[in-house]
C-alpha cells in the first residue's frame, strides 16, 4: 500500500508556484499587485531579459516589519484577510498568501524592506530556502528582487517561449495594471529601456495616452453611469477606430483586471452594428460593485471571477455603451492610414515627380512639427469597387492635430464645431456622383463621401427593424398561398421554432407531410422579393436554431435591408441623392451600415485647405 504522508513546506510551496507562477509575468503581476496592496504610490519595475534573468520591484508602500519578514514567506501566510467573513468582502487583490513563497521556492530571492520605523531588514530566499537575514538601512517601502527564475523547474523554464513572447506578455500585465490604477504612478523598463511611464494623477486618459498613444486617447468617449447594484466609469473608442482582436477590451472589477467573456460579449453588443465583422474595439471599462456579489477565490492568478449579478450587469453596459454612442457624432475624418497615404504619395509621384520630393523633404525638415499629410481620395478611388469598404480602408490610426496651431484654429473656427446632437449628422448637399457609387456632399463643415448603398442598407435596416416588432396590425392575405417543402429534419426543426418565427412575421401552417403553407404575411415584407425573404427568414432559423427572437429580428432586418438597396454603380439623380441624404440624416445610427461598414466620411474645411497647402 502507498503511504499517506504530508508534504514538506518546499515541496508544496512549490506545486503551488505551478499555478500561480507560470511565467516571468505572472511574477510581475503578482509582486505589483502586493505593492498596491500595500498603498505604494509609486511603483517601479524593472525587467532584465524578458524576466528570465532578473525582475525587480521597488515600491513605496507600508513595507514589513522585521518580526514579519519570515512568516510573509510562509505558506498561506497573508495579513489581508484574517476569517471566512473576510473572504466575501475582499478589499485586496491578493488573500491567499501564495505568491510570496512560491516566487520564492521556484528562484532567487531578495528583498529588502522598511516600514518607515525602526531599521529595515534584508532576506533573500532561494528555491524556497531562507539563507540570508538581517537588519538593513532602507526607506520606507520595498524591493524585490527576482532572479534565476524557474532554475530548479526545468519542465517550466523548458516551457517558457522566446524572450520577445515573455517581454509581450510582461508588458500587457504593466499596462493592465497601469489603466486599473491611474492613481498610481507606475515605470516599467526592460534592458534598460522605459517601455511604461504613468504620472499616477489619476487620470485614466492620459494613462490611455502612454500605453495607446495619444491619438487613441484623444478618441476615447467616456463612460460613465450608476445602477443600484454597479459604478461604470471608463473610456471606449470610437468605432473607426477598432482592432482585429479583443486584446484592446479591458475590464477592470474593483481595481482588479479579470477576464470575462459575459462581459467582453456585452460590450460587444453596445458597439452592435457600428464595428465592422471581426473588429474589435478598444476599450477599458472600470467595474465597481460590491464585493460581496464577487467571488474572486475561482481561478489561481485570480485572473477570472464569478459575478453572482452578471447577466444584469451585461445588460447595464450594452445599454450604457448603446447610450455613450447614440449622443455622439461618429462620423470619421476622411483621412488616411499610413499604408493608404503610401499607395497615394505613389500615385502623387506618377503624376508628378516634383509633389513627392516636395512632401518628403517637408517632413525631413521639421518631423516634430509637421503636421498629418491629408491626402486626396483618389488613392481610395484606386481600390476596386468590386465590395463596400472593407476594414482595411478604415484608418486603423487615424492621424490627430495634436500641433499648437491646430488647437487655435479649432477653437476659434466655428466650423469644426460638431453638428447639435438632436440630429446625429449635419444637413449635407449633394454636389454629384463619383463612379455610380459615392455621393460627394458638402456644407460649411466641408466636404462629405457618402457611400451610396451603405446609406440606404442603414435606412433600410432601421425601417425593418422597427417594422418587424409590429407584426399582427400589418398582416396581408396572399391570394395564392406559398406552400414550402422540407426535409423531415427541418420540418422538425421549423415546427419547433413557429412561435419564434411569427414573432418576425413568418405564419407556418402545417400541410401535408414535410410542408408548410404560408397564408398571409406582413405588408411590409420587400415588394416582389415577398418569397424569397420568407426563405431566407426560414433559412436562418434552420441554421441557426438557437437563434433568440432578438437575433432573428435584427437579421431578418439587416438581410431585407441588403435586398433592395440601391447598389452600386446605379445612377441618382439630385433628387435622389437629396432625398437620400435627408432620409439618412433621420436615421438613429447613420454612421455605419449594418455590418458596421462606414457610411460616411468626412474632409473638414481645414483638412481640405491643408491638402492643398493653403494653410501651413
Ligand atoms: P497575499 O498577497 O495573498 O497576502 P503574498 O504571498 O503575495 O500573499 O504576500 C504575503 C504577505 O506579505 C502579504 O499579505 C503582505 O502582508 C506582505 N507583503 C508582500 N509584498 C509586500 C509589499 N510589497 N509591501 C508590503 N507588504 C508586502
Ligand atoms: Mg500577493
Amino acid at each position: 500500500m502507498p503511504q499517506i504522508i504530508e508534504l514538506t513546506d518546499a515541496l508544496s510551496n512549490k506545486i503551488a508556484a505551478g499555478e500561480v507562477v507560470e511565467r516571468p509575468a505572472s511574477v510581475v503581476k503578482e509582486l505589483v499587485e502586493n505593492a498596491i496592496d500595500a498603498k505604494s504610490t509609486v511603483i517601479d519595475v524593472l525587467v532584465e531579459e524578458g524576466g528570465l534573468n532578473k525582475i525587480t520591484i521597488i515600491d513605496n508602500g507600508i513595507g514589513i516589519t522585521a518580526e514579519e519578514v519570515s512568516v510573509a514567506f510562509k505558506r498561506h501566510a497573508t495579513s489581508k484577510i484574517k476569517n471566512e467573513h473576510d473572504l466575501f468582502r475582499v478589499h485586496t487583490l491578493g488573500f491567499r498568501g501564495e505568491a510570496l513563497p512560491s516566487i520564492a521556492s521556484v528562484s532567487r530571492l531578495e528583498m529588502t524592506t522598511a516600514t518607515g520605523e525602526g531599521a529595515g531588514t534584508k532576506i533573500i530566499v532561494e528555491g524556497g530556502k531562507e539563507i540570508e537575514k538581517h537588519s538593513a538601512q532602507a526607506r520606507k517601502g520595498t524591493e524585490i528582487q527576482v532572479s534565476n527564475l524557474f532554475f530548479n523547474t526545468p519542465a517550466r523554464l523548458k516551457y517558457l517561449k522566446s524572450l520577445h513572447t515573455e517581454l509581450g506578455n510582461i508588458t500587457d500585465i504593466m499596462n493592465r495594471l497601469a489603466l486599473s490604477h491611474p492613481e498610481i504612478s507606475f515605470r516599467f523598463s526592460h534592458n534598460g529601456k522605459s517601455l511604461l511611464k504613468t504620472n499616477g494623477n489619476g487620470d485614466l486618459q492620459q494613462v490611455m495616452a502612454s500605453i495607446y498613444g495619444l491619438a487613441v486617447a484623444k478618441k476615447m468617449l467616456p463612460i460613465q453611469a450608476e445602477s443600484l447594484d454597479f459604478k461604470l466609469t471608463g473610456y471606449a473608442a470610437l468605432p473607426e477606430i477598432n482592432r482585429s482582436n479583443r486584446n484592446y477590451i479591458s475590464t477592470i472589477v474593483n481595481g482588479r483586471f479579470i477576464k470575462n467573456y459575459a462581459l467582453v460579449r456585452a460590450i460587444q453588443e453596445g458597439y452592435h452594428t457600428l464595428l465592422p465583422i471581426g473588429r474589435f474595439p478598444i476599450l477599458i471599462l472600470q467595474i465597481e460593485m460590491d464585493p460581496l456579489i464577487v467571488d474572486v477565490n475561482v481561478h489561481p492568478a485570480k485572473l477570472e471571477v464569478r459575478l453572482s449579478k452578471e447577466a444584469e450587469l451585461g445588460k447595464f453596459i450594452a445599454d450604457t455603451l448603446k447610450a455613450v454612442f447614440h449622443k455622439e457624432q461618429l462620423i470619421p475624418e476622411g483621412t488616411l492610414s499610413k499604408r493608404q497615404k503610401l499607395v497615394s504619395e505613389q500615385i502623387a509621384m506618377n503624376f508628378d515627380g516634383q509633389e513627392k520630393e516636395e512632401s518628403s523633404a517637408e517632413e525631413t525638415r521639421e518631423p516634430a512639427k509637421s503636421a498629418p499629410t491629408f491626402t486626396p481620395s483618389y488613392s481610395t478611388a484606386t481600390q476596386s469597387r468590386s465590395d463596400l469598404p472593407t476594414s482595411d480602408s478604415i484608418p486603423d490610426e487615424p492621424p490627430l492635430f495634436i500641433n499648437e496651431e491646430m488647437a487655435t484654429y479649432e477653437v476659434e473656427t466655428p466650423i469644426e464645431a460638431p453638428a447639435p446632437k438632436a440630429e446625429r449628422i449635419p444637413k449635407m448637399y449633394p454636389v454629384g456622383q463619383v463612379h455610380a457609387t459615392y455621393i460627394v456632399a458638402q456644407n460649411e463643415n466641408g466636404m462629405y463621401l457618402i457611400d451610396q448603398h451603405a446609406a440606404q442598407e442603414r435606412i433600410k435596416y432601421e425601417f425593418y427593424r422597427e417594422k418587424i416588432g409590429e407584426v399582427d396590425r400589418e398582416l396581408q392575405q396572399l391570394l395564392v398561398p406559398i406552400v414550402l417543402d422540407f426535409s423531415t429534419d427541418e420540418f422538425i426543426k421549423l415546427s419547433d421554432q413557429k412561435a419564434k418565427l411569427e414573432e418576425v412575421g413568418v405564419f407556418l401552417e402545417n400541410f401535408g407531410q414535410n410542408s408548410f403553407i404560408i397564408r398571409e404575411y406582413p405588408t411590409w415584407l420587400p415588394k416582389g422579393e415577398e418569397e424569397s425573404t420568407l426563405r431566407d427568414i426560414l433559412d436562418e432559423a434552420l441554421h441557426k436554431p438557437q437563434i433568440s427572437i432578438h437575433k432573428l429580428r435584427e437579421d431578418a432586418a439587416i438581410m431585407m435591408s441588403c435586398k433592395k438597396s440601391i447598389k452600386a454603380n446605379h445612377y441618382l439623380t439630385q433628387e435622389d441623392m437629396e432625398t437620400l441624404l435627408d432620409t439618412l440624416r433621420e436615421a438613429s445610427d447613420p454612421f455605419t451600415c449594418p455590418h458596421g461598414r462606414p457610411v460616411i466620411i468626412h474632409y473638414s474645411t481645414y483638412e481640405l485647405e491643408k491638402m492643398f497647402k493653403r494653410i501651413m
